[in-house]
């Protein structure tokens, strides 16, 4: 019998601001191409009956409605920034569809910092309506497991905050990344596809930008890799793509890949 297929999904492959930008009357924000419009990042990954969401940001709500997800299992948190956290509060569907807390995986500051920015779930006498949440810390390199699914969580470096990557056997997603620490390269050696971040053109602080992105592509080596957390400032889809090296995608917002064994 063959094991299931690994299905990933965009529900975001934007930044922070996502895009368009709120004012914004450049060529990227004005374009009709709807590649060109992207909420704010976070994935869907799918194995077997097990499905979960990485980051829950403010576009949570409108990605699972887009994506047509009726279930969801758990919601892995890659860090605490709020383009990656605030729209906790919509996993109240999934409370009251499935009867169940909504089981939310991260590190143990992350997990703190909900606390604090969802107080009102974390009350003694909650109101009735308020999500439920059950949150689990995670440990880099110390693996789980969700449903059928095997996770690899890893450190990365983003600035000078520590933030989750994960690895989902022959699949690895980073977001946010500026550096990767020697065990986390390991950790992730032999991935073939894998999703990372490339902010836009010029160096920034705490994210890669397209060189980066590519040079750390081409040093990790897998068959494919699809760039998010894009801004604005990359340019038009139909500019920037053409121009990518060999196996070496702009994610879009919907798209989906298969990972099989
Ligand atoms: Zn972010
Ligand atoms: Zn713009
Ligand atoms: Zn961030």
């Amino acid at each position: 019998m063959s094991s299931p297929t690994l299905r990933i999904a965009f529900l975001g492959t934007g930044t922070s601001q996502g895009v368009p930008v709120i004012g914004c009357d450049c060529a990227v924000c004005t374009s009709s191409d709807p590649r060109d419009h992207r909420l704010r990042s976070a994935l869907l990954v799918e194995y077997g009956g097990t499905r979960i969401a990485i980051d829950a940001g403010p576009d949570f709500r409108q990605q699972m409605l887009r994506q047509g997800v009726k279930e969801l299992h758990a919601v892995l948190l890659t860090h605490e920034h709020n383009d990656h956290i605030i729209g906790l509060d919509d996993v109240r569907p999934f409370n009251y569809r499935q009867k169940k807390n909504m089981p939310v995986l991260a590190l143990p500051r992350v997990l703190q910092e909900v606390r604090t920015r969802f107080a009102y779930v974390f009350d003694a006498d909650p109101y009735p309506g308020a999500p439920r949440l059950e949150l689990l810390p995670l440990e880099p390199l110390v693996p789980f497991q969700i449903g059928e699914l095997s996770i690899l969580p890893f450190s990365v470096g983003h600035g000078d905050m520590e933030v989750l990557g994960f690895r989902f056997g022959a699949f690895t997603y980073i977001t946010d990344m500026k550096t990767l620490p020697p065990e986390s390269r390991e950790a992730i050696r032999g991935t073939e596809v894998l999703v990372v971040n490339a902010l836009h053109h010029k160096p920034h602080r705490a994210h890669l930008n397209l060189e980066e992105a590519v040079d750390f592509v081409r040093e990790i080596g897998p068959r494919e890799a699809y760039l998010i957390h894009i801004s604005h400032h990359m340019g038009r889809y139909v500019d920037i793509a053409p121009q990518l090296p060999e196996g070496i995608f702009l994610a879009r917002d919907g798209g989906s890949v298969e990972i099989g064994d």
